[in-house]
């Protein structure tokens, strides 16, 4: 299994896991860009947004829905956050399963870089 995030999954690789359930596992970016900063993934190993299809929107549902959880649990549910999905090169993405981040603990910017 060469898929970093299926072995985070699979706790074949370490990480600081704030949350998990039958359908995710949210964890803390390594290298975080916010005073908060988890990336959500689904159990199941699933490109990026770019796959997602009818046969799978729950599994988006799951994401924004532990989302909201996660954002509870790190007290940023008032200050507010921001969910990013990044899909390919011109996105941004690195990590080729897919993961949305929780950003929160500051005021973020808009437009994004
Ligand atoms: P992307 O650029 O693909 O949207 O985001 C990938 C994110 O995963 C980056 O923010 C990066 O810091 C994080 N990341 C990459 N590898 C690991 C890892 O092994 N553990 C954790 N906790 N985060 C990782
Ligand atoms: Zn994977």
């Amino acid at each position: 299994m060469n898929c970093p995030f299926c072995r985070i999954v699979a706790r074949q690789r370490p990480a600081d896991i704030v949350y998990e359930d039958d359908h995710v596992v949210a964890f803390r970016d390594i290298n975080p860009q916010a005073p908060v900063h988890i990336l959500i993934v689904p159990r199941d190993h699933i490109t990026g947004p770019l796959d997602f299809d009818d046969s799978n929107a729950r599994i988006a549902g799951h994401l924004v829905s532990a989302a909201a959880r996660v954002a509870r649990q790190e007290g940023i549910a008032e200050s507010g956050y921001r969910l990013v999905l990044n899909q390919g090169r011109n996105g941004g993405q690195s990590v080729f399963h897919v993961h949305l981040h929780v950003l929160g603990g500051r005021r973020m910017q808009w437009p994004p870089g």
